[in-house]
């Protein structure tokens, strides 16, 4: 098959958001989308939400066991306890450090541009932050004292454990647990496959996705905050396009470039759902059959990085942060801003990566600092739109610190990553199921059978 058409999944999603986007637009500047129209009632909050909802529940109903089944394989992969702790250390160490980044860069070009000074600081808007989880408690709750129930609740941290531990005890039983690692790789597969199906109705998906979020955009609400939606998005793309690629460049010698083609299906993804935790499929996928990183590594990096690396909440924290204190003329100084930075890249280990999220962290950060809580309610009306973009770029900073430590762990085939049509796949190949295959899978069932 042409490479030309092994890219049409791209291209057809990118096509999907696209046409969202000016559907969504159209609804929303015609007044077709007013409260209660037939519009409003049976298309945008009917059909659109219906179809983006079946979406990323499917997408979410593969997380948990592709994270378990790719992390046990993962383990027994790497096969050597040291090697684990090497990537486990590693892959902490660049989230924390790309998160600080990030909201310090936010903090500068925020404070630089002066957003929010001489703002009103009335607002009709309310916000009463959620309680984000106390630090000690994360830690504890990272050993699930139910797998069962951590599992039915999808809570990633405590997952990773418990299928990590799985992994080392099989490597412990040795030769006579084989079946079991063939059973997981077998489940990888299959769960991986599930993924492409999955993947293949991205295209309408998406475009239902975006088409409602775009028609239920405050567009006023949106120039009304102009400044502040242009320096968050401003510092987003330069965390980005910037930073990470200066990162990946230095760390790993790989090429900016090709990352960011290759990145592309993900964003989209994460952007059309606003939750790193629902793109993971999508993001291992991407790592291991696009960017060639093994997936010994990226089945822990990947949902790990989901879980506690946020460098785009992190930038829309300290962007808010400035914002805020401006318009409520307080000074944060030196100290306030140091403690912003620590209590965002605290607040983003103990918080999962699910829509809106972000500000329930921001409400933690206010209170440390002493900025009003409500404040944040300026900024609520735009946030869903902030979400999507600053989700692509969680992603994305997952998928750097992944080859990142694959490179490193000599676990990434650069083959692969320089390959420009590696893992691409054509929509109806995905859902192609080889007769032959199959024939000879019902026959050894019959074999069986007759035994
Ligand atoms: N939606 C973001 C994520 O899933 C988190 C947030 O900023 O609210 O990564």
């Amino acid at each position: 098959m042409s490479s030309g058409k092994k890219m049409s999944l791209t291209v057809k999603v990118l096509l999907g958001m696209l046409l969202g986007i000016a559907v969504g637009l159209f609804f929303n500047l015609s007044g077709l989308n007013a409260d209660g129209s037939f519009v409003n009632t049976y298309i945008v909050n009917g059909v659109f939400h219906a179809v983006g909802k079946m979406f990323v529940n499917a997408l979410k109903m593969l997380v948990v066991p592709l994270v378990f089944f790719s992390l046990i394989c993962g383990v027994c992969g790497i096969g050597n306890i040291k090697a684990l702790g090497r990537v486990g250390s590693k892959s902490f160490a660049l989230y924390m450090l790309t998160t600080a980044i990030a909201i310090a860069t936010a903090i500068t070009i925020a404070a630089l541009s002066g957003i929010g000074k001489g703002m009103n600081q009335s607002s009709d808007a309310m916000f009463t932050g959620k309680e984000a989880p106390p630090l000690v408690d994360v830690f504890i709750n990272i050993i699930p004292s139910n797998p069962i129930s951590a599992m039915a609740n999808g809570q990633m941290l405590p997952i990773i454990f418990f299928a990590i531990l799985v992994g080392i005890s099989i490597l412990m039983v040795g030769r006579q647990a084989k079946s079991l690692v063939e059973l997981a790789e077998l489940g990888n597969e299959v769960m991986m496959k599930m993924v492409n199906i999955i993947m293949s109705v991205a295209p309408y998906a998406v475009f239902a996705l975006i088409a409602k979020s775009v028609a239920n955009l405050g567009l006023e609400l949106l120039v009304q905050l102009l400044g502040y939606v242009g320096v968050l998005i401003g510092a987003l793309m330069v965390h980005l396009f910037v930073t990470l690629m200066i990162v990946l460049k230095v760390f790993s010698g790989l090429s900016p470039r090709i990352f960011l083609q290759k990145i592309r299906n993900a964003q989209v993804f994460a952007f059309s759902t606003a939750s790193s935790n629902a793109t993971i499929p999508v993001t291992l996928r991407t790592v291991t059959q696009r960017m060639g990183v093994d997936n010994s590594v990226a089945s822990f990096t990947v949902p790990f990085g989901a879980t506690i690396n946020m460098d785009g909440t992190a930038i829309m924290q300290g962007v808010a942060t400035v914002f805020i204190a401006n318009v409520y003329g307080v000074d944060l100084g030196v100290t306030g801003y140091l403690t912003v930075i620590l209590m965002s890249v605290l607040a983003s280990i103990g918080t999962a990566g699910v829509p809106g999220v972000g500000l329930i962290m921001l409400s933690m950060v206010f209170a440390q600092v002493g900025l009003p809580i409500e404040g944040i309610g300026l900024i609520l009306g735009v946030d869903r739109l902030m979400d999507m973009i600053r989700t692509a770029v969680n992603v994305s900073g997952d998928a750097v610190v992944s080859s990142i430590v694959a490179k490193g762990e000599g676990k990434l085939d650069v083959a692969v990553y320089n390959d420009p049509a590696a893992g691409t796949f054509d929509t109806d190949e995905a859902v192609h199921i080889d007769e032959e295959a199959e024939a000879e899978l019902a026959q050894t069932l019959r074999e069986a059978q007759a035994h």
